[in-house]
């Protein structure tokens, strides 16, 4: 009997040599962060030998694969933030630690920029997002948004209208985020879009002065009214608006 327990510890001891523990534990990450509805993430860990978890919080699963941590956590139901430490343990007292924890609700929403241009021909951008939240997207003017992975990518259809705009509003619990999305437009150089220029006649001011009788008369190329001159006919005379139909769009505000 003592011979075979001789025997089993002289295996033991060739089982603990043979395993070569290790000297060297470096996860890729020191910290993952889970949102309130968990799920799981994967750490790889740098090392020259073997490691095993020697701690763990209770609210986190674990397992590994060759040098790879599952790290699985449940939906935070607790109503608090929770967190904790994964240890990893080599030879003596070669440790690494990983920090877990777990938010409740989303504490904050945080893009890579607050704004995205697009030419007249469009396409697709992309931001990155850092949060902890489950976003909701929602996009106005046009535009197409979706949220994956901490990146926002954001689509532009083609504009053959006027410069626009539009919203990419980012939700998630009481946080909430808008990036402005801004697009150039088909729009007529001569009058930028707005279809109108300024009455050459009257220079903008509805009226002229006239030298020799020491006044001025309403500007009827821009829609003024001029008794007397337009049609010889009596009635208050009336400025004109001092614009007029753009000529080079015909007053559409598109390049044609
Ligand atoms: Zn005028
Ligand atoms: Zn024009």
């Amino acid at each position: 009997m003592k011979k075979f327990v001789n025997y089993l510890c002289a295996i033991a001891l060739l089982a603990l040599t043979a395993c070569n523990s290790a000297t060297v534990i470096t996860p890729e990450t020191d910290a993952v962060a889970f949102t309130i509805d968990g799920g799981e993430q994967k750490v790889s860990v740098t090392t020259d030998g073997t490691w095993s978890i020697s701690d763990c919080p209770g609210w986190v699963k674990t397992s590994v694969e060759g040098n790879v941590i599952s790290i699985i956590a449940e939906r935070n139901e607790t109503g608090a933030l929770r967190e904790g430490d994964i240890v990893l343990s080599g030879k003596g007292d070669v440790k690494a630690i990983i920090k877990v924890s777990q938010v409740v609700k989303c504490t904050h929403i945080t893009p890579s920029a607050d704004k995205l241009e697009f030419g007249k021909e469009g396409g697709t951008q992309t931001l990155n997002i850092d949060t902890d939240g489950m976003l909701q997207v929602e996009a106005t003017g046009g535009y197409t948004a979706t949220y994956a992975g901490g990146v926002l990518t954001v689509t532009a259809p083609s504009n053959d209208e006027g410069a626009k705009r539009g919203e990419i509003k980012l939700t998630a619990d009481d946080q909430s985020i808008t990036i402005y999305a801004s697009q150039k437009g088909n729009t007529c150089k001569t009058c930028g879009g707005s279809g109108k220029i300024t009455c050459p006649q009257c220079h903008g001011k509805g009226w002229y002065p006239i030298q020799a009788a020491g006044g001025g008369a309403c500007c009827e190329r821009c829609g003024g009214y001029e008794p007397g001159v337009t049609d010889g006919s009596a009635g208050e005379p009336r400025t004109g608006s001092g614009r007029i139909k753009c000529p080079d769009c015909g007053g559409t505000g598109k390049e044609q």
